[in-house]
């Protein structure tokens, strides 16, 4: 059994065959998919998806890309919102200093707010972190995020971060990326990660994985990311598969 621990799958790239590749993923032995919705347009439809899908959970929040758009309704709407069962995290949010979607000061103000905010509805955070490892460490020290816990989602820090992060409880989640050529010193940071701190994701529609690199991602391919991190750590993909599963049940608090 597999857990894909972030996925978009309300995105329009899903629009047509999002059952099919549901089932995919369940005949592939993914028996949970986290889908984030990561906009005020996404965040209906990842809950549809999740009460739609038993095998489905939302992750609800506003991404660094769109942290200009929050205003007043933002956080009424999302609290309605994360009341509902099938929501297990808040995010995705944090930094993104490579795309600049939003500007750095407004994406460093929400991403403190929006810590605070899971913080007092009792969730765990999803965190995104593209060029901006110390900035990361330093909001997530100074709003305490090791109240909450969760997730450094497509972790691509170096191995100092990752351990600071495991020591204020989060986990830190694989993307398919790892699968890809020129990551040798990634495989050494996973090298000498416990597995018990490790999840898998795809960031599907997104970043599939070789031999699907280019195309369009889905739930199903984690599979190969599994696969690769057993490679790296020398163990069997069924070891992988079994702690990194745990590991998702513990950090969404599934109750199964
Ligand atoms: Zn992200
Ligand atoms: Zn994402």
């Amino acid at each position: 059994m597999l857990i894909d621990s972030h996925a978009h799958l309300e995105m329009p790239e899903f629009r047509q065959d999002l059952t099919e590749v549901i089932q995919r993923a369940k005949a592939s032995g993914v028996e949970y998919i986290f889908t984030v919705g990561t906009e005020k347009k996404d965040w209906t439809r990842a809950l549809e998806i999740a009460h739609s899908y038993p095998s489905v959970y939302a992750v609800l929040g506003v991404h660094p890309h769109n942290a200009r758009e929050i205003d007043e309704e933002t956080y009424p709407t999302l609290r309605k919102l994360c009341a509902d069962d099938k929501v297990r995290a808040y995010g995705e949010i944090g930094l993104d200093f490579y795309r600049n979607l939003s500007p750095q000061d407004v994406q460093l103000k929400r991403f403190r707010e929006q810590t605070q905010f899971a913080r007092e509805l009792g969730l765990p955070i999803v965190v995104h972190d593209r060029e901006a490892h110390q900035e990361t460490l330093g909001v997530l020290k100074s709003e305490k995020a090791e109240d909450c816990g969760g997730i450094i989602h497509c972790f691509s820090g170096d191995y100092h971060m990752a351990k600071e992060c495991i020591e204020m409880g989060f986990c830190i989640s694989i993307p398919g990326t790892v699968t890809f050529k020129k990551t040798g010193e990634f495989h050494e940071i996973i090298k000498r990660l416990p597995l018990e701190s490790l999840l898998i994701e795809t960031d599907a529609p997104f970043l599939a994985p070789v031999p699907f690199r280019g195309k369009r991602n889905e739930p199903s391919y984690v599979r190969y990311t599994a696969q690769k991190v057993a490679e790296i750590k020398k163990v069997s993909l069924e070891k992988v598969a079994e702690v990194t599963t745990e590991n998702a049940i513990r950090v969404y608090r599934l109750k199964c």
